[in-house]
Parts: structure tokens; sequence; C-alpha cells
């Protein structure tokens, strides 16, 4: 028989995938540009490495004591991989987040049997009832433990022990270029040093909303979910990349339609962030004459949590987007 004895083994070790329609003509000409689908881990993101990653480290540390509260300001993918694994390990999690999340992420992580403490947007980051002034309170509460994937070592370090090894197994050690978008700074920082160790000659590059702090902005908004900053985090390690590649809101939305609709991967917007920015890189690569590079993009997670923004329509054109999608619509009978 052939299983695993929980959810929790079947983390990590996800497939790469070759991109080939959404590339255009330098998808046939190369070089060879592999998608490392995050998507496929059990609990739909990247992050459930890092979670398992935090939460061993805090048993072995003492920090995380059986039966105790794991207490994180998130609504998104940490939060399900921290709250799949707690659920696993007999961890009680409460997750902290602003009211303008959405009904449907909150649920997503009370059906993993977590709680969810919603606070108020407009009240001001001082008032007791702040989102940031509310997680401090429940994490000081005897038993508590946050943790805190802005500045825990062990995030950047599950990409080093996991995510880095696998790929360069998966590509034979033949990997030339690795694109990421860049959140935390986790998966960037720990895949790249380790690439770097195995082949100093890896090229290393990130991938930037367009006004982010990484690709040298203020913070200044933007819609992609999950990446850029307007603080530089610990867990980023500015050593890592050579370059930085800033991308459009609406070159990372119409690129995410287009993994979609042409090569079957419905993932989020920073998948299609990234991967525009690993295909504007193999472009570059190819026009020097380099198709023998091996460029491997990392997509963290999937399309289902985007349907009503990145691919909804209305919602894209109400930010003045293109939509890209009149010729594929919905056709009505008889037309
Ligand atoms: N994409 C999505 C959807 C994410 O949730 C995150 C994590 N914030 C990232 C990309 C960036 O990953 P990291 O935090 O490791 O830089």
């Amino acid at each position: 028989m052939d299983y695993a004895n929980s959810l929790l083994d079947l983390i990590g070790n996800t497939p790469l995938v070759k991109l080939n329609a959404s590339l255009d003509a330098v998808g046939t000409t190369g070089p060879l540009v592999l998608a490392k689908v995050e998507y496929l881990n059990p609990g739909g993101s990247v992050k459930d490495r890092i979670a398992t990653r935090m939460i061993e480290a805090a048993e072995a540390s003492g920090a995380l004591k059986p039966g105790g509260t794991i207490v994180e300001p998130t609504s998104g993918n940490t939060g399900v991989g921290l709250a799949m694994v707690a659920q696993q390990k007999g961890y009680h999690c409460v997750f902290v987040c602003p009211d303008k999340v959405s009904e449907d992420k909150r649920n997503v992580l009370k059906a993993y049997g977590a709680e969810v403490v919603v606070c108020p947007t407009a009240v001001a980051p001082e008032h007791p009832d702040s989102y940031y002034n509310v997680s401090d309170r429940l994490a000081s509460q005897p038993g508590a433990w946050k943790p805190d994937q802005y500045s825990n070592p062990h995030n950047p370090r599950s990409h080093y022990e996991t995510t880095g090894p696998e790929i360069w197994r998966q590509t034979d050690g033949k990997i030339t270029h690795f694109v990421a978008g860049v959140g935390t700074g986790g998966t960037i920082s720990g895949i790249g040093r380790y690439l770097k160790e195995q082949n100093p000659a890896v090229q290393v590059v990130g991938a930037d909303p367009e006004g982010s702090v990484y690709s040298g902005g203020t913070g200044r908004p933007y819609l992609v979910e999950g990446v850029g900053e307007d603080f530089w985090p610990e867990t980023y390690d500015r050593a890592i990349a050579d370059r930085i590649i800033e991308v459009s809101d609406a070159d990372s939305f119409a690129f995410t339609r287009r993994l979609a609709r042409e090569d079957a991967l419905l993932v989020g917007g920073s998948s299609g962030m990234a991967a525009y920015a690993a295909k504007q890189l193999a472009e570059e690569l190819a026009a020097e004459g380099r198709t023998d590079a091996v460029i491997v993009v990392l997509l963290p997670d999937s399309g289902r949590g985007y349907l009503t923004k990145v691919f909804n329509d209305e919602w894209l054109a109400s930010y003045g987007f293109p939509t890209g999608s009149e010729e594929a619509a919905e056709k009505t009978v008889g037309e």
C-alpha cells in the first residue's frame, strides 16, 4: 500500500512543469522556462513549507508547548499553512485580521478549526482595538506563540532546506536563473542562498510590483497580493538577488490570465507577476543567444482564491485594466 501517514508528510516535493504557449516564440526556441508549482502543496501554497518549519523549530526551542496557541496577524496563505499544521499537531490557532479581509478568506481559516479575530481598519494603530495591538495582546497571553513570518529565520531556512535542494535536484544542477516574487523575502533568500552555494554562477532574480521597496519604490499602492513591501523585512537577505525586475499590476494580471488560459496553470497574481518577469528574462537571454539557459520560476499559490478579482472582468475593468477575454468570452446560444 502506498499512503502518507499525515497530510503533513505531503508538503514539498512539488513538480516542475515547462511553460509553453504563454511564453510565445521564446517558449519553443528556448531558454527552457520551468515553473515550480507550489499550489500543489496540501494547503494550496508555498507557505505550508514555512509553517511546518517555524512550528517544528518553536517546539524544539520550547517556545511552543503542547496544547499551546499560535497567534499570527495573517489572513492569507501563511494562515492556511499554520492552521493545517497546528490542527494536525494539536495546537490552537488564532489569526488576527483587519475587517477588509474577505469573508471567504476568514472562512477558510475557520474551516481548518482556527479562530479568527477581526479588527476594525478605521482605527489608529495605537487604538487598543487596532490590528497591531490586538495581535500583540493575544500573543503575550500565557501559552501563546507568534511565529512572525517577517522576522522568523525559519521562514528562509525552510526554503534553504527543502525548496532549494528540490530545484537543484530536479534540474540536475543545470539551473542558470531562479525567479521569484518577493514578499517577506523568505522564498528568494532561502532558495537563492542554497542555489548559489551549489553554483555561484546561478543568477537570482526577484520580481516585484511597481511601487514596492524592493524595486526602489516608496510603498506606493499596488494590487497584486502577497508580494512587495513598504518596509525591509528581516527575512529578506539583500545580498542574494542579482537583479530585481519590476512588473506593473496590468502586466501581472494579464499574464496570470494567460497562464490559466494557455498553459492550464490556474495561479494567483503573484505567480503571474513572477512568470511575466521570467518571460522577460527568457527573451533577453534568447536575444543574447543564450537559448541553453534554464530558468526556474516559483508559482506560490492557486488562482482559486482570486476568482472574484484577477479572473473577474468587472473587477479588472473597474481598475482600468484590459481583460483580454473578448474573444474567449461567454457566447449566448443562438448569437
Ligand atoms: N505570493 C503570495 C501569494 C504570497 O502569499 C507570498 C507570501 N507573502 C509571496 C508570493 C512571497 O513569498 P515570500 O514571503 O517568501 O517572499
